[in-house]
């Protein structure tokens, strides 16, 4: 026989929270050892009386009324026992089954379902826009065609038809989810769904808006512009605020983000705000200096090439690069020069060049159709 405990049960300890625990927390504590201690998946006999416990701490814990007896020192499940009024009393079987189904299968909504809004924010819309160089270089106003969902004028949103308004739904009573009852191996348990009459918003539209159906937007296209500033580059994204897809229900536009895709150009290559191009030098040019006329982006640009450039030389042109997006300036234009060796002579020309050779003592093998300079080198790998 046991003698009447006349010392509250520690509910807290029981599901190892704290005093101050939230409900969040006490509800995730007991889900925990209620997996943990179900008889279903626990045969250990100890384990039967450990769920009784676990059960009957979160009974109390988890109803604000009996929570507050216990931290009064009083024990709301003790015949007899608790505070003023006695409270509810721990008629029936264990509250919360629907927590023991959320510990096994996973809290659908996790509180508050009810129905859902038909008025919803929008999405993002994106947009490829193709520009030259010269666009992204300095700007443009570009046009554009958007096709996305607007909001729907003749029913401004509401997706009733003029004159007529939302009704409630049957099914759910306006609560957007229906209740059923299931046999599992914890017995009958009552779980909801979404309502399929009303998809869930709780009201139905008796009379929809003949534009949109009842969608409160429609697709349409419109041709917006939009303003490039200087200096963007490949990738980057320009947001228009609200020019997105209108939400269901007229809710909210999204944004429209205008991607810039940058057209490859048949001269510069772009690096940052940096241009590179080739420009061809003949060899005696190199040899002997010149003046290059040089175009940039927005001007012609005339460069000295000194005397004595050698193969791959770089002129850099300061500021004839893109303009920079944030910031004042602009980056430079690089000038990869090309020295090209003539690949033609004339018999003159060849006289020359090698009157050049022999007069800076240069050694030049005379190449024969015979294949000469094959032969002399072998000679003089022989020691001839
Ligand atoms: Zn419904
Ligand atoms: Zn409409």
């Amino acid at each position: 026989m046991r003698t009447q405990n006349t010392v509250a049960r520690d509910y807290y300890g029981i599901l190892g929270v704290a005093r101050d625990a939230s409900d969040d927390e006490i509800k995730r504590a007991y889900r925990k050892l209620a997996r943990q201690y179900h008889p279903d998946v626990n045969p250990d006999p100890e384990a039967a009386e450990k769920f009784k416990e676990i059960n009957a701490a979160y009974e109390v814990l988890s109803d604000d009324q009996k929570r507050q007896i216990v931290d009064l020192g009083g024990d709301p499940l003790a015949p007899g026992g608790g505070g003023p009024g006695g409270g509810p009393g721990g008629a029936g079987p264990f509250v919360g089954f629907q927590d023991i189904m959320d510990a096994f299968f996973g809290a659908a909504g996790g509180g508050a379902r009810g129905p859902r809004p038909r008025t919803r924010p929008g999405a993002d819309a994106i947009l490829r826009l193709e520009l030259d160089l010269l666009e992204t270089a300095f700007g443009v106003e570009a046009p554009i065609t958007v096709d996305t969902a607007v909001l729907c004028t003749t029913c401004s949103g509401a997706g009733t038809a003029a004159g007529t308004h939302l009704a409630t739904c049957e099914t759910c009573g306006g609560r957007g989810e229906v209740q059923s009852v299931q046999r599992t191996f914890l017995g009958q348990v009552v779980s909801s769904r979404p309502c399929t009459v009303c998809q869930g918003y709780g009201t139905v539209i008796p009379h929809p808006c003949p534009t949109c159906a009842g969608d409160g937007r429609v697709r349409t296209r419109r041709s917006l512009t939009v303003k490039i500033p200087a200096g963007v580059e490949d990738g980057m994204r320009i947001r228009l605020a609200q020019q997105g897809e209108v939400g269901p229900g007229g809710g909210t536009a999204g944004d429209l983000y205008v991607e810039i895709h940058e057209r490859p150009h048949d001269v510069y290559s772009r690096k940052g705000d940096d241009l590179h191009c080739r420009v061809t030098v003949p060899m005696t040019a190199a040899a002997l200096g010149t003046r290059l006329t040089i175009k940039t982006l927005d001007s012609e640009e005339t460069v000295d090439v000194k005397p004595g450039t050698q193969p791959n030389s770089t002129l850099r042109l300061r500021a004839r690069g893109v303009p920079h997006l944030r910031g004042a300036g602009r980056g430079d234009l690089y000038v990869h020069l090309d020295v090209r060796t003539p690949t033609k002579l004339t018999a003159d020309q060849e006289r020359v060049l090698r009157e050049f050779s022999r007069s800076r003592g240069e050694e030049v093998a005379e190449l024969t159709k015979q294949g000469g300079f094959f032969s002399r080198m072998r000679d003089a790998f022989n020691g001839h």
